[in-house]
């Protein structure tokens, strides 16, 4: 046997091998082909695709030959070009049967495995490598063993084959049809899908009841591992047919709905429900809800009584806008042309909101301030809020906070709470119908805050804009966006708003109008809007301004104009019947008139004292309508040194009365005063209160000058407010409210406001119609109060001499009830103390 290299050589289409005549059952040598992945058994035919060509040269050489070469696997799949220690030591003699050539380089041979062959030795050639074998032949068995394993193969392998239906009919019939053991083995066994490993070990079995063992072995795992694989697949089979199924029932649901809702208006309503909810832009996480909550409905019975709780719900989500906007446009004229035709005056409020538009026009997407107008009812807080959104293009919503005390009436209760709605917030959107209208929150200065929870907390998630993109309302349950709405706030006061609101705002001051004011307003404003509202013109019904004052003075006591515009409507009312009856053909409203129109006058605001008088002194307090005079009445009685309080604020006063007490037992001997008087005599302190209600003076300063003139005798004058809380030792300190006072003290026609130092700057744009009739005068202490508001003391007094009943002047004791005229004007500010005064006419 040539076992030389030789040269490669080309590989011819349809090369056939030289034939051997006999066969070499001894030891020989083959060149050898290696196999990577696969293991041959005998009596199978099989293409080979052969890559390297150290193994092309094999088969070349094995060509030159019989044909016949050693296909053995390779241990180790990975190794490209193996040499003998990658090799198994057994493997098949084959014979090469025909070779193709394949696409170039491969090269493609047919080759049938002859028998099992044993490797002797390995030689590595640089051409090719060689083996020299010793060639198996298989044992014939027929021991009852074998055949009886034999049996037992043949009934698994029929058994595995109908169980999986895996293998064709023909092959399950050509290896059914082998009679011989160990070929019966080595079939089956190739038709299993088995590991390299375990193939190799079948031909390295050669005892046939082994082989067939193991061979039976393999076919039941097999068997396992279909039935396994098939139940898996049967699974997914299920899973895939069942929702198949529902999407096909659905469908089904659909079109029978449909048929039906034709006649069955309950049916008709959810599919039209359906649709709307995918039409109204709702955000996936809403629209997802509001379509599960459908889905409930329909399987509810329409008389449950959820049936009707969670129906509203989704009516809810469907009455609220998710997309509807409006445009806004911003031209600043157009906007002042807006303010000015609704408003008179009010040029800084305007001047803001002019500028707060220019800045949103500028720069639309930043965050706006929130705009808070403070001021007394009916200064047009609101009606310049609705200004600014007509000016904007947007709706204007308006949402009262007054008295709202539980912050579920901000974001409702929970939708398990019976007859619960969203808050007022979305109330107010649903009604908006746009998602960007301007909201004006009435009255925060009323929120009140208890065991309910916090309404003002609720109201921040609102106002912020940090949170209110996704604010969360407890009825919805979902979030709603309310970050493109604007805000704007109104309050009284801002000492009562929550400081974590006070902190987002800034704040605009309508401090009220001046009568002057109010007549220009009336004549510009409010008659003509209340002409046309009742039906009637300038032709049928005229007011004369004399006659307006008269309303304004004698019929409304307030900072603001809606008293004035209620009492207008008043008469325009009757001036329509009068006209519908055919009585008058033109009314022309003059002072004499009014009362027959309106009745008796109807405002009665503290009257300032006509003249200066003992122990009374005229103190100014912050309303809740803008500022009123609360005049202080102090008599001392004879007793034993008690202190007495009446009128509603009477408890309220008590430390200012017992600071003002205190401040003049340290100075009696200068103040002429008998210095037993707290204890020989009692104090009565009255504060006649008027019909408005005070939110709680500051009248340290008035009860300190009564207190002083009632003991001393000096009167006191008539024609000065004054405000300010005290200290013992007579320092004034500020307070608040100072623009409404000042506005009260103006109104009520007094001359002087005595006010604490500190404040003066409050008052720094006041209109000049108030500051040229009402002289400021900034005070630091009693000590400078008292000369500018005492009578010089009684010429008779001996104060200090008597016993405090005996001084105690005549004026203040509780048996003389006519007041003291005091004919000795002020030494400091001469004036006419008799002058009479008429509240509201000066
Ligand atoms: P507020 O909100 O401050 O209580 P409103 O805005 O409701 O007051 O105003 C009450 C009425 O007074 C409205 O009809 C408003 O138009 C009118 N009004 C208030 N101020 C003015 C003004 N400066 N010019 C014209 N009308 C005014």
């Amino acid at each position: 046997m040539d076992t030389s290299p030789r040269q490669p050589r080309r590989a011819t289409r349809g090369r056939r091998p030289n034939r051997a005549h006999s066969y070499n059952f001894g030891p020989h040598e083959l060149p050898v082909s290696p196999l990577r992945n696969s293991v041959l058994l005998p009596n199978t035919v099989m293409p080979l695709y052969i890559e390297q060509e150290k193994t092309r040269r094999a088969i070349d050489a094995a060509l030159d030959r019989e044909g016949l070469v050693l296909v053995v696997a390779q241990s180790h799949e990975m190794v490209e070009v193996p040499d003998p220690s990658d090799l198994y030591l057994m493997g098949v003699e084959a014979q090469v049967e025909r070779t193709f050539i394949g696409p170039d380089p491969a090269y493609s041979v047919m080759i049938r495995a002859l028998r099992r062959a044993r490797v002797v030795r390995y030689t590595d050639y640089a051409m090719y490598l060689t083996a020299e074998i010793e060639p198996i032949a298989e044992i014939e068995d027929a021991s009852p063993l074998a055949l009886a394993r034999m049996r037992i193969v043949r009934e698994h392998f029929e058994l595995a084959s109908k169980a999986t239906g895996r293998y064709m009919e023909e092959a399950v019939s050509t290896v059914m049809g082998i009679s011989d053991p160990g070929a019966l083995a080595d079939a089956v066994s190739m038709t299993l899908d088995l590991s390299l490993h375990a193939r190799q070990s079948i031909l390295e079995t050669l005892t046939i009841p082994e082989r067939l063992e193991l061979v039976d072995g393999l076919v039941l795992k097999e068997m396992q591992v279909q039935q396994i694989e098939s139940k898996l697949q049967q699974n997914v089979q299920v899973e895939m047919d069942r929702s198949q199924k529902e999407y096909y029932l659905r469908e089904q649901i659909k079109i029978i709905q449909k048929e039906l809702a034709e006649h069955d208006p309950g049916l008709r309503d959810g599919m039209d429900l359906r649709e709307r909810i995918e039409t109204a832009g709702m955000p996936d996480e809403v629209r997802t809800r509001a379509l599960r909550e459908m889905e409930r409905l329909d399987a509810m019975n329409t008389m449950a009584p959820e049936y009707t709780v969670l129906r509203t719900y989704v009516d809810w989500l469907l009455a609220l806008p998710w997309t509807t906007a409006t445009t806004d446009r911003i031209d600043l004229d157009d906007a002042q042309r807006i303010l000015d035709n609704h408003h008179f005056g009010l040029t800084k409020a305007k001047e803001r909101l002019i500028e707060f538009l220019a800045v949103r026009k500028l720069a639309p997407a930043s965050r706006s301030p929130i705009l808070c107008f403070v001021g007394p009812p009916g200064v047009g807080k609101t009606s310049l809020g609705r200004s600014i959104a007509e000016a904007l293009g947007r709706k204007f919503m308006r949402v009262s906070l007054g008295g709202v005390r539980d912050e579920a009436e901000i974001r409702d209760h929970r939708r398990t709470y019976v007859g619960a709605m969203p808050g007022r917030i979305l109330q107010t959107m649903r009604q908006a119908g746009t998602v960007n209208p301007l909201f004006v929150l009435d009255e925060i200065d009323k929120l009140a805050s208890d065991y309910r929870g916090d309404p003002a907390a609720a109201l921040l998630e609102v106002l912020d804009p940090e949170q209110n993109s996704t604010f969360s309302d407890h009825y919805l349950e979902v979030p709603y966006d309310l970050s493109k709405i604007i805000f704007i706030l109104t309050a009284n006061t801002l000492q009562t708003v929550p400081p974590a609101l006070l902190d987002r705002m800034e704040v605009i001051e309508l401090p009220g109008y001046t009568e002057e004011e109010k007549l220009h307003i009336a004549q510009k404003f409010l008659v003509p809007r209340q002409l046309t509202d009742h039906g009637l013109t300038p032709a049928r019904l005229e007011f004369r301004d004399d006659a307006l004052r008269h309303i304004i003075r004698d019929y409304t006591y307030e900072a603001g104009v809606r008293n004035l515009e209620r009492e207008l409507s008043g008469v325009m009312r009757k001036v329509a019947r009068r006209v519908v009856e055919g009585k008058r053909a033109k009314v022309s409203i003059t002072p004499p008139r009014v009362s027959g129109y309106l009745g008796p006058q109807k405002a009665f605001g503290h009257e300032a004292e006509t003249l200066d008088q003992i122990g009374v002194a005229m103190g100014v307090a912050w309303t809740a309508a803008g500022g009123d005079l609360t005049p202080i009445e102090i008599a001392i009685l004879e007793g034993k040194g008690s202190l007495q309080l009446t009128g509603q604020l009477g408890e309220v006063l008590r430390e200012s009365a017992q600071a003002a007490i205190s401040y003049t037992r340290g100075r009696v001997r200068e103040l002429g005063i008998s210095p037993t008087f707290y204890e020989k005599n009692d104090i009565h302190m009255h504060l006649a209160m008027g019909g408005v209600k005070k939110d709680g003076p500051s009248a340290g300063v008035p009860i300190a000058v009564a207190l002083i003139s009632a003991l001393s005798g000096r009167a006191v004058r008539h024609d000065t407010a004054m405000t300010g809380e005290i200290t013992l030792r007579g320092r004034v300190l500020p307070v608040g409210g100072l623009k409404e006072k000042a506005y009260a003290a103006y109104r009520a026609g007094l001359k002087q406001f005595l006010l604490p130092r500190k404040n003066l700057h409050d008052l720094d744009d006041l209109p000049s119609e108030i500051t040229d009739a009402l002289r400021l005068i900034p005070v630091d202490s009693l000590d400078d109060v008292l000369p500018l508001v005492l009578a010089a003391p009684p010429r008779c007094t001996e104060a200090t001499e008597h016993d405090a009943p005996n001084t105690t002047p005549p004026a203040a004791r509780a048996t003389d009830d006519a007041p003291r005229v005091v004919d000795k004007p002020n030494p400091v500010t001469p004036h006419e103390p008799q002058r009479p005064l008429v509240v509201g006419l000066n």
